[in-house]
C-alpha cells in the first residue's frame, strides 16, 4: 500500500451506512461490513471502524464526539439560512437532528447549482478530529465553523450522518464484536487471534487497519502495551459452593469480592495511569491512588489490577460502593480524596518488568504480584485462600461478608488458569452473598462496648458494639459494630457518657465473640439503620438458628442521630424480631441478584 493515497469517498461510506441502518440482522450487518472493508485502504479501515461505532478514538484516549445539539443547529443555520427556531421545531417533530439536516439540505440543494468537490472519508475524519479537539476560548465558534464547512460540501444524506456523528448519536446498531466478525470473515478466519488482539489493545481502529494491511498475522503482532488498557477478564456466576467447586474440579482460589471500583494500573517508571473497567483514563480523579502506586509498586514497569474501596478514615471500616461516587468529579479532587479515601486490594498482574504474565496460571501471577507490592494498611493483596470443599468455601464467604464484602470470587488454579482478557468465562466465578435480606425498618440497639477511633478521632470513642435483646434468655447479643452517622458532638457526648459506664470485664448479661476496647453496661439505646441483615460468624444474635456456626449481623449500619432515651435496654429490638425480619424479607426477594438459602 506504500504510496497509495486513501480515497474512499464519504458518499460511498454513507451508502454502506444506509444499508446497515436498514437491517437489524447481525449476519447481514457483518456481510455489509465485509464489503466495506474490502473496498478501503488499511488507514481508512481504522477510521471507518471508529466512525461506524460513532467514535473517533478508543475510549482511553478520552476525546469524544458529542457536540451540543445547539451548536450543530447553529452550523445548520449558517449553511441553510433557516433560522434556529424553525430548526428546533423540526427537531421536536422528528427527534433526530440528522433527519432534519437531510431535509434542510434537500431543499437547499434544489435551489442551488453549486458543483462541489466530493468529501472523502479522510477529510471528514480529520475535520471531526478538529471539532472534537477544539477547546478553550472561542472553541464553540471554531466547532460551528468547522462543521458548517463540512455541511456546505455535503449531500443531504451525508449531512444526516455528519450531524449524527458530531452530536454523538450514530447508533447504527453495529457492535465492536460485529466489526471483529467482519474482519475475520474478510480474512477467511482467525477470529480468535483478532479478538485476542482487540482484548489486549482495546483499539478497534488499530485492529482493523492491521488486519486490513497484513491479515490475521497483523492482528497477532498486537500485544499488550503500557499506557493502553487491556480489556478486563470477567467472571461467570453461580449460587452455591457445591456447584462452584464442581465446576473448578474441587480446587479453586477463593478471594474476598470487594465492593468498589475496578482499576487497571499501568506503571512505567514514575508514571502511573489508572484505567476504569470500561477502559477510560481516570487517573486525574485519583491523585491519592497515583501516589500510593508510585510508592507501593516496586516494579519499574507493571500492569496490575485492583479493586479500590472507600473506607471510613475514622474507623477504618469499608464503605459501600456508592460512597466512591463522591470521587467522580471534576473539581475539588484533592479534597474529595481526603474525605473519601480508598484502600486498594490487588488481585492480578498482567505484566511486570517487560514480561507479559497473562498466559501464566493464576497462582503464579499472584506470586509475582505479591513480590512487587509494598504492603500497607490500605494497599494490599486481596484476602484469599485455596478451597477444595464447599464447607470451607461457605465459611470463607461468611468472613468476607462480615468484613464488608459482597461475596467471594472463586478462581480456577489449574495450569490452564490464564488471564483471559475481555472474556467472561468459568475461570472466575462470582459467588455473591445469598443469605441476605433487605432491611427497611430501623433497629433500636443497645450499646455494649466501644472502640477508640483512628485518625482525627483517636483518643475518643469512634465505634460502638451494638446488641439486640434476647427476651427469653434475658441477655444482650451483638449484631453489629457501628461507626458511621456520628457527628463530632455525638462522639464527644458518647465519650463523656460511656467512659464512666465502662467495665473492665464483659458485663454478665452480654454475649459476645468480639472484644471491644471497653465494655459498657447495657443501658444506652440508639436508633440504627442498615442495608440488610446477613449471616455472620462473629455476631451472637440468632447464633445457630439459621445456620450452624453463624449468627446475624446488620450490614452497613449507620446511626440515625436518634438517642432512644425513651427506651430501656429491655425495650430494644429483640433477637427474635431480627430473625423474623430476616426470614420474612428473604421471602420478598424474588429472582434478581439474591436467592434464598437452599
Ligand atoms: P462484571 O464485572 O462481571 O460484568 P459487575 O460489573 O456487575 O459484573 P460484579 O458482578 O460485581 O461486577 O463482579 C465483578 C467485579 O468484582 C470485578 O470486575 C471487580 O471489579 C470486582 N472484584 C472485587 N473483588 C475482586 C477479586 N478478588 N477478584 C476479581 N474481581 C474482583
Amino acid at each position: 500500500m506504500a504510496g497509495r493515497r486513501a480515497v474512499l469517498d464519504f458518499s460511498r461510506l454513507v451508502s454502506f451506512y444506509e444499508r446497515l441502518e436498514s437491517t437489524t440482522k447481525r449476519l447481514e450487518m457483518r456481510d455489509i461490513l465485509v464489503e466495506l472493508f474490502r473496498e478501503c485502504e488499511p488507514d481508512e479501515a481504522g477510521k471507518i471502524a471508529y466512525l461506524t461505532l460513532g467514535e473517533l478514538y478508543p475510549a482511553h484516549v478520552g476525546i469524544e464526539l458529542g457536540m451540543a445539539e445547539k451548536l450543530a443547529i447553529r452550523a445548520l443555520r449558517l449553511v441553510t439560512g433557516v433560522d434556529e427556531q424553525r430548526i428546533e421545531e423540526m427537531l421536536r417533530k422528528t427527534g433526530d437532528l440528522g433527519l432534519v439536516a437531510e431535509q434542510l439540505l434537500s431543499s437547499r440543494r434544489a435551489q442551488t447549482t453549486l458543483s462541489l468537490e466530493e468529501l472523502t472519508v479522510e477529510r471528514v475524519y480529520s475535520q471531526l478530529e478538529k471539532i472534537a479537539r477544539f477547546s478553550g476560548e472561542g472553541a464553540m465558534e471554531m466547532k460551528v465553523k468547522a462543521l458548517s464547512g463540512l455541511l456546505a460540501q455535503a449531500s443531504p444524506k451525508e449531512a444526516k450522518y455528519l450531524i449524527r456523528l458530531v452530536t454523538g448519536k450514530m447508533r447504527l446498531g453495529v457492535a465492536d464484536m460485529t466489526i471483529i466478525d467482519a474482519l475475520a470473515s474478510m480474512s477467511g478466519g482467525g477470529k480468535e487471534e483478532i479478538e485476542r488482539a482487540y482484548n489486549l489493545c482495546s483499539d478497534i481502529g488499530l485492529v482493523a487497519s492491521k488486519v486490513k494491511a497484513e491479515g490475521v498475522k497483523g492482528a497477532s503482532s498486537i500485544g499488550m502495551r503500557l499506557g493502553v488498557p487491556v480489556r478486563p477478564m470477567l467472571a461467570e456466576r453461580l449460587t452455591s459452593a457445591e456447584e462452584i467447586l464442581e465446576k473448578l474440579g474441587n480446587n479453586g482460589y477463593a478471594e474476598y469480592k470487594y465492593d468498589g471500583e475496578r482499576m487497571q494500573i499501568h506503571k512505567f517508571d514514575s508514571e502511573i495511569i489508572i484505567f476504569s473497567r470500561r477502559q477510560e483514563n481516570i487517573t486525574s480523579q485519583f491523585p491519592d491512588v497515583v501516589e500510593m502506586c508510585r510508592r507501593g509498586i516496586k516494579a519499574r514497569t507493571a500492569i496490575v489490577e485492583c479493586e479500590a474501596v472507600a473506607y471510613d478514615p475514622d474507623t477504618g471500616d469499608m464503605l459501600p460502593f456508592q460512597e466512591l461516587m463522591h470521587r467522580r468529579r471534576k473539581y475539588d479532587i484533592e479534597k474529595a480524596a481526603q474525605l473519601y479515601p480508598v484502600s486498594l486490594f490487588f488481585f492480578d498482574a498482567l505484566y511486570i518488568d517487560g514480561e507479559p504474565l497473562i498466559d501464566l496460571p493464576l497462582l503464579e501471577r499472584r506470586e509475582r504480584l505479591a513480590r512487587i507490592l509494598e504492603v500497607s494498611d490500605n494497599f494490599m493483596l486481596t484476602e484469599g485462600v485455596v478451597v477444595s470443599d464447599p464447607e470451607t468455601l461457605d465459611k470463607f464467604m461468611l468472613r468476607a461478608v462480615e468484613a464488608g464484602c459482597e461475596g467471594v470470587m472463586v478462581k480456577d488454579i489449574s495450569p490452564k488458569s490464564i488471564y483471559r482478557a475481555g472474556a467472561r468465562g468459568w475461570l472466575w466465578i462470582k459467588y455473591k452473598r445469598s443469605y441476605v435480606s433487605k432491611l427497611t425498618d430501623t433497629l433500636d440497639l443497645v450499646v455494649v462496648g466501644a472502640f477508640y477511633g483512628k485518625g482525627k478521632r483517636s483518643g475518643r470513642i469512634g465505634t460502638l458494639l451494638m446488641a439486640a435483646y434476647d427476651d427469653e434468655a434475658d441477655v444482650f447479643k451483638t449484631v453489629c459494630k457501628v461507626g458511621t452517622g456520628f457527628k463530632d458532638e455525638d462522639l464527644e457526648h458518647l465519650t463523656r457518657t460511656l467512659t464512666p459506664m465502662a467495665m473492665s470485664q464483659k458485663p454478665a448479661r452480654v454475649e459476645s465473640i468480639m472484644e471491644p476496647d471497653i465494655w459498657v453496661r447495657p443501658e444506652m439505646v440508639l436508633e440504627i439503620v442498615g442495608d440488610e441483615i446477613t449471616l455472620s460468624p462473629i455476631h451472637t444474635c440468632g447464633w445457630g438458628v439459621l445456620a450452624k456456626d453463624a449468627g446475624l449481623a446488620v450490614r452497613f449500619p449507620r446511626f440515625t442521630g436518634r438517642y432512644r432515651e425513651d427506651k430501656s435496654p429491655e425495650d430494644a429490638t429483640t433477637v427474635k424480631e431480627i430473625i423474623e425480619m430476616y426470614k420474612s424479607q428473604l421471602k420478598t426477594i424474588v429472582g434478581g441478584e439474591e436467592s434464598e438459602p437452599t
